[in-house]
């Protein structure tokens, strides 16, 4: 008989767990809260324009080739479009600079740019590369709080060559700071950690390896957008026979004598199963099993305030496909956003513009414009009522950078704030990357990914390991569903 596996929650994670279980004999259901699939991988649609409400940016798509070949999933018709330049970075001084570009025109940045013409940037890049290599042989192929297999100790003590790496276990400022000197490079290369909705000024300089993935295996849109990923698994998902549920808040998971036995439903409907797989906030699970909460401890990563504009004419073509427009002073934004948990008063924004690479994704001679600012994760915290100062603080900035969207021109208009995040996805204070990274604990010791108590209940997704992030997500779903073999299949 096949064993039964419930996963609780549609995110990308979990999405991908269910392709790796139903292609080896598992009998799988998914159950969701909201009325679709993908979890923060979404989709908005209006009037002929087709928003992203999510990532907009992917990198490693190695990663999910090798999801989909290794699971059978027929994706030729996924075009994964490779961005050159990526990005166009707009500063406070009025200089604007694109980045990462080819080797060429990279080279020829740096030697404009750098007092030492770019010998500390590759360095910094050298050791990145190094670490990166070392977290794909370790940290993304075992989880830290098992017991390592035979083949992975092997591989730990092969990679322990690496660990005297100089420069890897600093801060991470602080380590971009002896390598770059020009300040419109360190703001670039600031911004990276943000990427897992963490401090530049309070990261490790492991992360580093954020800046080096993009450069070396490139930055990504997927043509049509990027919920094509979704609907593609959920098409295999179909054929496989999974079923999945929408608008099926779970609101229990049921266990008994230290073995879990299956799901309750907010109709009060009970699912049973041999395996139930969390995919939400692995922080929040103690509510669903009848646990008092966790103490509350560690520091949440950032959440974000976001506009998804419609507009009735095209932005000028120096917009690109993914703009920043930085404020002044990064190290008071990151203040105010870590320390005094507020929206800060000059904040960086990010403007992705799909429709200057996609004319799909809007009505011809329209913009389809996703417009995103950092933002505090603040349990509880009513942002509705900060609508109007959110709004002008961020086009402040734009308008400052020369990026002009006229409210006349709006035509469809839907706003994501903190609050909207932490009410959607269950996900506290909107904090959209789980746990910040601001620790080697917390960027390494996330929560665990197996329950320590409770036999037959597993965790996926980005508030797991090894974090978050669209690969880092898949590569969660690798690990987990390596452990239900093991514990659940194995033994
Ligand atoms: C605005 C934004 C921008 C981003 N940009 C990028 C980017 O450019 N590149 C990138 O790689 N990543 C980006 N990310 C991060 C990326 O989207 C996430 O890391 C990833 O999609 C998370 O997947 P997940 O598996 O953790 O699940 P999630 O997406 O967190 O989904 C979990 C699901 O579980 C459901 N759920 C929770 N509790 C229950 C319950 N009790 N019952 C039923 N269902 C439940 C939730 O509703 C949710 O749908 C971005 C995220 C956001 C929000």
């Amino acid at each position: 008989m096949k064993k039964r596996l419930i996963i609780v929650g549609s995110g990308l994670g979990g999405l991908s767990l269910a392709l790796r279980a139903s292609s080896n004999d598992w009998e799988v259901s998914i159950l969701e809260r909201n009325d679709t699939l993908g979890g923060k991988l979404n989709i908005f649609e209006q009037n002929g324009f087709r928003f992203d409400t999510g990532p907009s940016l992917i990198t490693l798509p190695q990663v999910f080739a090798e999801l989909f070949e290794q699971c059978g999933v027929e994706h030729e018709h996924l075009r994964f479009r490779h961005l050159v330049p990526l990005t166009q970075y707009r500063f406070a001084n009025g200089e604007q600079i694109t980045y990462p570009d080819t080797l060429p025109a990279t080279a020829a940045l740096l030697e404009r740019i750098e007092a030492d013409r770019g010998r500390g940037y590759w360095q910094l890049m050298a050791t990145a590369a190094k670490l990166f290599e070392l977290s794909s042989r370790t940290f993304f192929e075992s989880v830290p709080t098992e017991i390592p297999s035979r083949e992975q100790v092997q591989m730990l003590l092969h990679s322990l060559r690496w660990l005297p790496l100089r420069n890897a276990w600093g801060n991470y400022a602080r380590t971009v700071d002896r390598h770059i000197t020009s300040p419109q490079l360190r703001q670039i290369f600031y911004r990276y950690p943000t990427y897992v909705g963490s401090s530049p000024y309070r990261a490790p300089a492991t992360l580093l390896v954020i800046p080096y993935l993009e450069a070396a295996f490139g930055g990504w849109y997927v043509e049509g957008g990027l919920y094509r990923i979704v609907e593609t698994i959920v098409a295999a998902l179909e054929q496989r026979g999974v079923r999945t549920y929408t608008s099926a808040p779970v609101t229990a998971i049921l266990h008994r004598n230290g073995k879990v036995e299956g799901v309750r439903l907010a109709t009060g409907d009970v699912l049973e199963g041999d395996v139930v797989v969390f995919s939400g906030d692995a922080t929040t699970v103690n509510a669903l099993l009848g646990m008092p909460a966790q103490p509350n401890k560690a520091e949440r990563s950032m959440s974000g305030v976001i506009y998804l504009l419609g507009l009735r004419r095209r932005l000028p073509t120096d917009v690109h496909h993914h703009t920043i427009a930085f404020s002044s002073d990064y190290r008071r934004e990151f203040d105010q956003i870590f320390e005094q948990r507020q929206f800060p008063d000059e904040p960086t924004v990010y403007v992705n513009v799909t429709s200057k690479t996609d004319p799909t994704t809007a009505p011809q001679g329209c913009e389809t414009v996703f417009v995103m600012a950092n933002a505090p994760a603040v349990e509880g915290k009513r942002w509705e009522q900060e609508m109007s100062m959110l709004w002008e603080r961020i086009n402040g900035v734009l308008e400052r950078r020369g990026i002009t969207i006229a409210e006349s021109d709006v035509v469809v208009r839907s706003v994501w704030t903190p609050e909207r995040f932490e009410r959607t996805y269950a996900m506290p204070g909107g904090a959209i990357y789980g746990l910040a990274s601001h620790s080697y604990r917390t960027a390494f010791l996330r929560p665990t990914m197996r329950h320590r108590r409770i036999k037959g209940l597993y965790f996926v997704g980005g508030s797991t390991h090894p974090g978050g992030g669209t690969p880092m997500v898949i590569l969660s779903s690798k690990l987990a569903y390596n452990l239900i073999l093991r514990y659940e299949v194995d033994s």
